[in-house]
C-alpha cells in the first residue's frame, strides 16, 4: 500500500528455554488452569447468588460495617514504620498487565476483597448501587433481565467497577455516553484520614469526583459506586461490514460507522465495533437494540455467541470478508460479553487450538482460564518474556487520528484538545476512541528480534505527540517527565493535598511506572526512594 511503511525488518532470534515454555504453556493451561478456573467461576458464581438472596437492607448493613473495618485499618498504619497504603487485591487477580513492582516493595495493605456486592437496583432513580468488586458478569446477570444495563458495559466478565473508574473503562457505546466513569453518580469514598465521603458532580467533594477516574486508587479507597442504568431491549440487531483499502481508509469507515458527516443523531448506533485483521482488511460492526418480537420475525437469524461450542467472535466476524455484510441478533447480554471467552484473540496465543471445532465442542465449555490463574502459573521468567514479546495496550487518541494510530501500530507491532470541528464531534467535545493493540507482534512469531520496551516507548512518544493517552493498566515505560506531559497533573495534585493522599497513598506515576524486574531489585529501589514525586513532602 502506497500510504503504509511497511514494519521493520528485524534479525532472527536465537530461542531459549523461556521460548519454549511459552510454547508449551497450553499442556498447563488445560490440566491445570482451565478445571481450576472453572472451580474459581463456579465458586463465585454461587457466592453472587448468595449475596442476591440477602434482603438490600442487610447488604447495606454489611458494607456499612466493611466500611469502618478499612477506616480502622488505615488508622493502625504508623507512617513513620509502614509503607505506603495501597489495596491487598494480589498482582496476579487483577486483569491489567502491568508489573505492579509497588506490591514487591513495602506496602501498607487494605484488604476490600469483601465489596463484591450488588447493594441496590434502583429502578425509579435508574440506578445501580454497587461494591468495588462487583465485575461486569456479575451486574449483566443481575440487571439484564430487568431489561437495564449500565450505561457502559466492560466487555471482559472479570472487569470490576473499581477498576474501572480508576484505571480505563472505554467500550462499544462510549460514543454515547463517555467512559465508564462517566456514568458514575456517586462514588463513595474513604480518604486518607479515615474521613468516609460521598462525592458527586456538584456537591462539596467534586473536584474529587472528577480527580479520581484514572488516579488508580492513589487519592482514597472506593468503597461504593452509584452508577446510571440505561433501559434496554433482549437483542442486539448487528450489522457486520466489510472493508477493504488502506488502513486510513478503514479507519474513515470506522469513522462513518458511527459518526455521520451531517451530524444526524438517527444514524448513531447504540454500540460500535471495528476490527482490523490485515493491513487491507477490517469489518465493521454496529449494534442497535432490538426487541425480542423484532428478533424473532420470520427471515431474522439470532446467533447466540454465548455458547461454548460457537466460532470464537473476532472470526466470527471475520467471515463478513467472505460473504459481505450481514446483519443478526444476538442476545444482549451475550453480545455484551462476545469477547470474554476467547479473550478478544488472546485465548489464540494461550491454546493455539482453542478455536478449533474439536476443542470448541469437547472442552470449549471451560472457557476462559481466568486471567488471574494464567498470571499466576506463569513464573517470573514468563512474566518477563511477556513484557518484552507480547503486546497489550489501548489507546485513547481522537477519532480523526484513528488511521495515523493505526498506521504506527502497523508499522511498529505490525498487528489537547484541537479547536477544530472534526467529525464525530460536538459543539462541546471532542470524540476519542480506543485503538486496542493486543498479540504476539508478528516479528515474534517469526522468531524474529523484537524490542517490546522500546516499541512501547515510541508508541508513548506517538501518543504523546498526537494528543492521546495510553490507560495505565498497560506496560507502561514513560518515565516521569514525559507521564506527566501526557496527562494534566493539574486537578489531580491539588486533590492528592486536599484529601491528604500525599504520604499517605502511592502517587500514580510510582504506581503505573514499569520499574524493576526481581522482587531484590525492587526492594533495592524501593529503600533508595519511597515516592519519588512527592519525597519531600512525606
Ligand atoms: C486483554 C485486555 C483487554 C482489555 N480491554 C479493555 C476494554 O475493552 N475496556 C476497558 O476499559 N479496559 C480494558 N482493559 C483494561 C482494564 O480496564 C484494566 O485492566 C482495568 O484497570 C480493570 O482491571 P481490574 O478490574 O482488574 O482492576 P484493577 O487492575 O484491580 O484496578 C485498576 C486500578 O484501580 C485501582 N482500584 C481498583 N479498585 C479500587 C478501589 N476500590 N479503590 C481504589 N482504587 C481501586 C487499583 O489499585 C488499580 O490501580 C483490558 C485489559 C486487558 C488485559
Amino acid at each position: 500500500m502506497a500510504d503504509v511503511q511497511e514494519p521493520l525488518v528485524r534479525r532472527k532470534r536465537k530461542k531459549v528455554l523461556v521460548d519454549y515454555l511459552v510454547q508449551f504453556r497450553w499442556i498447563v493451561v488445560i490440566f491445570v488452569v482451565l478445571p481450576v478456573s472453572a472451580l474459581i467461576y463456579f465458586n463465585i458464581f454461587l457466592g453472587d447468588m448468595w449475596s442476591a438472596m440477602k434482603s438490600e437492607k442487610k447488604r447495606q448493613k454489611q458494607h456499612d460495617e466493611n466500611v469502618q473495618k478499612v477506616v480502622k485499618r488505615l488508622k493502625q498504619r504508623n507512617p513513620k514504620k509502614d509503607g505506603l497504603v495501597c489495596t491487598a487485591r494480589k498482582p496476579w487477580i487483577a486483569v491489567g498487565m502491568r508489573n505492579v513492582d509497588y506490591k514487591r516493595a513495602r506496602h501498607f495493605e487494605v484488604d476490600l476483597s469483601a465489596f463484591r456486592n450488588i447493594l441496590e437496583i434502583d429502578k425509579e432513580r435508574m440506578v445501580a448501587k454497587v461494591e468495588p468488586l462487583v465485575n461486569m458478569g456479575q451486574i449483566t446477570r443481575a440487571t439484564c433481565p430487568m431489561n437495564l444495563a449500565l450505561a457502559v458495559v466492560a466487555e471482559l466478565d472479570d472487569l470490576t467497577v473499581g477498576g474501572l473508574i480508576n484505571g480505563y473503562g472505554i467500550e462499544g457505546s462510549s460514543h454515547l455516553y463517555g467512559l465508564f466513569s462517566d456514568t458514575v453518580v456517586a462514588m463513595e469514598v474513604v480518604l486518607a484520614d479515615g474521613r468516609v465521603v460521598r462525592a458527586t458532580k456538584d456537591n462539596e467533594y467534586s473536584d474529587l469526583f472528577y480527580g479520581i477516574p484514572w488516579s488508580q486508587g492513589t487519592l482514597g479507597f472506593l468503597v461504593s459506586a452509584e452508577i446510571k442504568l440505561i433501559p434496554i431491549k433482549e437483542y442486539m440487531r448487528l450489522t457486520y461490514t466489510p472493508v477493504r483499502g488502506s488502513l486510513k481508509e478503514m479507519a474513515q469507515a470506522y469513522a462513518d460507522s458511527f459518526a455521520p458527516r451531517d451530524g444526524d443523531p438517527a444514524k448513531v448506533p447504540d454500540f460500535v465495533e471495528g476490527m482490523v485483521y490485515t493491513a487491507s482488511e477490517g469489518v465493521m460492526m454496529t449494534g442497535v437494540y432490538a426487541s425480542k418480537e423484532e428478533a424473532k420475525k420470520k427471515g431474522n437469524k439470532i446467533n447466540s455467541v454465548g455458547w461454548w461450542f460457537k466460532p470464537w467472535f473476532y472470526q466470527h466476524a471475520q467471515t463478513a470478508l467472505k460473504k459481505g455484510e450481514f446483519v443478526e441478533y444476538i442476545p444482549t447480554r451475550e453480545y455484551y460479553h462476545r469477547h470474554t471467552r476467547c479473550l478478544y484473540w488472546e485465548g489464540k496465543l494461550i491454546l493455539p487450538f482453542g478455536d478449533q471445532f474439536w476443542f470448541r465442542f469437547l472442552l470449549g465449555w471451560l472457557m476462559p482460564p481466568k486471567v488471574s490463574l494464567l498470571k499466576a502459573t506463569q513464573g517470573e521468567a514468563v512474566r518477563n518474556y511477556y513484557h518484552d514479546n507480547h503486546v497489550i495496550q489501548d489507546m485513547l487518541v481522537p477519532l480523526y487520528k484513528v488511521g495515523d494510530a493505526l498506521e504506527f501500530v502497523h508499522r511498529e507491532m505490525e498487528p489537547g484538545f484541537e479547536h477544530q470541528h472534526r467529525q464525530g464531534d460536538t459543539s462541546y467535545a471532542q470524540m476519542f476512541t480506543d485503538v486496542g493493540v493486543y498479540y504476539a507482534p508478528a516479528a515474534v512469531l517469526r522468531g524474529e528480534e523484537f524490542n517490546g520496551a522500546e516499541a512501547v516507548h515510541r508508541l508513548e512518544q506517538w501518543l504523546i505527540e498526537n494528543h492521546s493517552y495510553q490507560p495505565q493498566y498497560a506496560v507502561s515505560e514513560l518515565n516521569e517527565k514525559d507521564f506527566w506531559r501526557m496527562f494534566d497533573a493539574s486537578h489531580y495534585e491539588h486533590c492528592r493535598h486536599k484529601y491528604g493522599a500525599v504520604g499517605t497513598f502511592m502517587s500514580v506515576y510510582y504506581k503505573s511506572k514499569k520499574g524493576k524486574k526481581t522482587e531484590k531489585e525492587v526492594q533495592e529501589a524501593e529503600a533508595a526512594i519511597l515516592e519519588p514525586a512527592y519525597a519531600d513532602e512525606a
